[in-house]
Order: C-alpha cells, then sequence, then structure tokens
C-alpha cells in the first residue's frame, strides 16, 4: 500500500507548523509513503520578487535574498538547536548557491531563469523537513526530483515525459520504499519542480505541488493521495471572498477538474488527470484538524450537483480583438488568433465572439501581455479593460446569480451561460 501525501506552503510555515507535519506523519502513514513538499510559507512569491529586483539591477536585492535566509534560519534554529546538526551545513550551501547564482548576470530568457531561481524554495524546505524527520527517527529519504521527473524545456510550465518520469521514479523511489520490507518508509521529495533533459531545473506552474504528488501516484499506482491543506476540505466557494461556504463531501473527478479549471485555487488543475485515468482517490484534508473526514475526489458523480460552486479569478484583463479591415471573425481569423495565444503561453479562461470581435478573459501577465498584443496589433485592432473579477458558478440558479451579482453591486461586462455553468466578467 502506497500512498502520496503532499503538504503546501502553509503546512509548513513555521517551526510549530513543520513539528505538526511530523506528527500527522506519526499517526497517519501507512507503510510505505510519498511525501511532496512546497516551499515554506510565502517563499515562492519572496523568490519572485527576488528575481524581479535582480532583473532591473535593483539595489534592494542584498536585502531581498537577506528576508528569505532569515526566515528559513529562525526556523531552522528552532527545530535544531544544536548548531553542529548537518541540517545547518546543507541549507547553508543551498543560501550559498542561490546567492552566488544571484552574483552572477541572468541569461536574460526571464522564463528559465524564473525556474534557476525559484525552485530554490522547495530544495531548502525540503531538506529541512527531511532532517527533522530523520531527527525524529523516521526512515525518511530525501530525493532530489530533478533526477525522477523529467519535463521538456518548456519553462515555467514543464511538460512531463511520462515514460521517463515512470521509470525513473519506479526504479529509485520504488526500490527505496520495497527496501525497508516491513518497515515504515518515507520517500520525501520537492513538489513543482523537475529538470529538462540537459539537467536545467524547469517548473510546473503555480501551486505545481499537486501536479507533482499526482504524477508519483500515477507512477506508483498509489492507493491513496492526500493533499493536505488550512481548510477542512474543498469548499464551495473560496473563504476569501465569502463569509459562508460549504464543504463538499465527496465530488467526482469531473466535477473536480471543472472547478479547478475555472480557477478554483484549492487543487492545481492538471492535477486530476493523472489521479482520474488511474483511478486513484483523492483527499483533501485539514492539517489543523486531521482526524475530520475531508474531501474526497473520486470517480463517482452522485453528489456533484447539490452544492453550487462559485470561482472567483481576480486580477483578469478582458481582451477585445477586432480585424482592422473589418472582416469577419471566421475560422481563419480565429486560428490565427488562437495561435498567437499559444505562443505566447497565455491561457484563456473564457472566450466569446461576435460577427467582427472576438473577446477573451484571461490572467493579467504583463509581460506576456505585452508581447500579444504587439503580434496581434498589425491585422487586429486590440482593446482591453483590467482589473476585472471572472466569476464562475456552476450548478446555477437565477437566485444565486442574483445574490452573487447584486450585493456587491457589480457591473457585468460580459456574460456566458451552458447548463451546469455561468459565467460573468465583472467590474
Ligand atoms: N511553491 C510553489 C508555489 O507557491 C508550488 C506550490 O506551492 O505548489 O506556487
Ligand atoms: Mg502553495
Amino acid at each position: 500500500m502506497v500512498k502520496v501525501f503532499k503538504f503546501g506552503g502553509a503546512s509548513v510555515k513555521d517551526a510549530d507548523s513543520v513539528r505538526n507535519v511530523a506528527a500527522i506523519l506519526r499517526k497517519h502513514s501507512p507503510g510505505k509513503l510519498v511525501v511532496i513538499v512546497s516551499a515554506m510559507g510565502k517563499t515562492t512569491n519572496a523568490l519572485e520578487k527576488v528575481l524581479n529586483a535582480w532583473y532591473e539591477s535593483d539595489e534592494r536585492l542584498p536585502a531581498f535574498i537577506q528576508d528569505i535566509i532569515s526566515y528559513h534560519q529562525v526556523i531552522i534554529t528552532e527545530l535544531f538547536p544544536d548548531s553542529k546538526h548537518p541540517v545547518h551545513f546543507k541549507t547553508d550551501m543551498l543560501f550559498g548557491e542561490l546567492e552566488g547564482h544571484l552574483d552572477t548576470p541572468p541569461a536574460l530568457h526571464y522564463d528559465f531563469d524564473y525556474d534557476q531561481v525559484v525552485s530554490f524554495g522547495e530544495l531548502i524546505s525540503t531538506t529541512i523537513i527531511s532532517e527533522l524527520l530523520i531527527s525524529e527517527g523516521f526512515n525518511c529519504q530525501w530525493f532530489d526530483v530533478r533526477e525522477l521527473l523529467r519535463t521538456d524545456d518548456s519553462w515555467r510550465e514543464g511538460k512531463v515525459d511520462w515514460d521517463l518520469t515512470g521509470s525513473q521514479i519506479r526504479e529509485q523511489v520504488s526500490s527505496f520504499l520495497e527496501s525497508a520490507e516491513g518497515q515504515p518508509a518515507i520517500a520525501l521529495t520537492q513538489g513543482f519542480m523537475g529538470a529538462a533533459a540537459d539537467g536545467f531545473t524547469t517548473t510546473l506552474g503555480r501551486e505545481g505541488s499537486d501536479y507533482t504528488a499526482a504524477i508519483f501516484a500515477y507512477a506508483l499506482n498509489a492507493d491513496e493521495m492526500v493533499i493536505w491543506k488550512d481548510v477542512p476540505g474543498l469548499l464551495n466557494a473560496d473563504p476569501k471572498y465569502f463569509s459562508v461556504t460549504q464543504k463538499l463531501a465527496s465530488i467526482s473527478y469531473r466535477e473536480a477538474i471543472e472547478l479547478a479549471y475555472y480557477g478554483a485555487t484549492v487543487i492545481h488543475p492538471k492535477t486530476i488527470k493523472p489521479l482520474q485515468n488511474k483511478d486513484i482517490p483523492l483527499r483533501i484534508k485539514s492539517f489543523v484538524d486531521p482526524l475530520s473526514e475531508g474531501t474526497l475526489i473520486h470517480q463517482n458523480t452522485s453528489a456533484d450537483s447539490l452544492i453550487p460552486s462559485f470561482i472567483f479569478k481576480v486580477n483578469q484583463v478582458l481582451i477585445s480583438i477586432s480585424p482592422r479591415d473589418f472582416s469577419f471573425i471566421d475560422e481563419q481569423s480565429l486560428s490565427e488568433i488562437l495561435a498567437v495565444f499559444a505562443d505566447n503561453s497565455i491561457h484563456i479562461s473564457l472566450m466569446q465572439n461576435s460577427a467582427i470581435s472576438f473577446s477573451v478573459c484571461v490572467d493579467n501577465n504583463e509581460r506576456r501581455l505585452s508581447q500579444l498584443f504587439k503580434a496581434l496589433g498589425k491585422d487586429y485592432k486590440v482593446r482591453y479593460n483590467t482589473g476585472l473579477e471572472l466569476i464562475t458558478i456552476r450548478h446555477y440558479d437565477q437566485a444565486t446569480i442574483d445574490r452573487v451579482l447584486l450585493e456587491d453591486g457589480k457591473t457585468v461586462l460580459l456574460e456566458m451561460r451552458s447548463r451546469l455553468t455561468a459565467q460573468f466578467v465583472v467590474k
């Protein structure tokens, strides 16, 4: 019986939470366990800030790096008061590597540099956590995920080479887990990152550690995967935006993938497919209240429509694109336009067209959007509105729509309804 557990940033944000992870592993881990860990707390955001300062030759760069180092050092000293413990040497090496990297000029391929820098968060967190588990007597082995998870060189959204990844994981991780025979064993590794064929680090996209866990579950034919969160399970709305939320006790893979696709941030959208393909149940459980049931995501669709779900995506941009020569938006122009989106790695969350205009809603990624506007500008007139929200309501009825839209007096700029889903781009 192999299970895969994933612990996100919030579950390892300070020394107490790391100890709580160890306590959960002590109580809930089966014989053989793979543990995937994210960067601690908000480290990934902090590393993005470092990367941008590096790019912009911002004089605050050393201070930003120091913030990250100090944050981790507080946790390390609290967990390992003995200054001779090997964790100090190991993490100092990593901090030194990060500083050394940032001491040289960037390669000036932003997405490539991103992966080389931002991935340090996971290397540091897993080093600290594996040392803690070992010092607490767990049979734990730290793996460098770059030797297991192979992707192509699509920086910041590496596409997984499933065959090679599967065989590397089975070769190295299974052989460790099996060598433990009847004893408990924990294979611990980094979420979010992998490596391209040339050995350079890639990442799988923000919040990608869930996906990493699913990749391991798939490769190992795991019996179950658990994502440990700071919420009681999958909720029908984000508590950040809604005061009243309900937990979904069980939903289907299909429903989960729809919710994640529309922007529910509890699970990374790519997580479900590998699990569905092998019928591996996914549980979302609370690390604050590990005995509570959480949410079960599985094949069964019978409970899907019981509760409407609301998904808010903020910082959206509505773009409308019209041919300069007043020709129709036809299949030919649509495929040209969509190719420009694909070339610039811009994901469309909603699209709609009329005779001479094509409208899409996307996340606001300024760097990529300015390239897109440049590429489209020759043949198309492009207009856009920023600072919008995309609201998606699954299993809607008019009353829930009215409640969401009218309560805050929102102006609807674009609306789309299918049988199960209503979407609104609002201001
Ligand atoms: N640390 C990465 C992020 O914050 C990956 C993850 O947490 O899943 O996006
Ligand atoms: Mg996270």
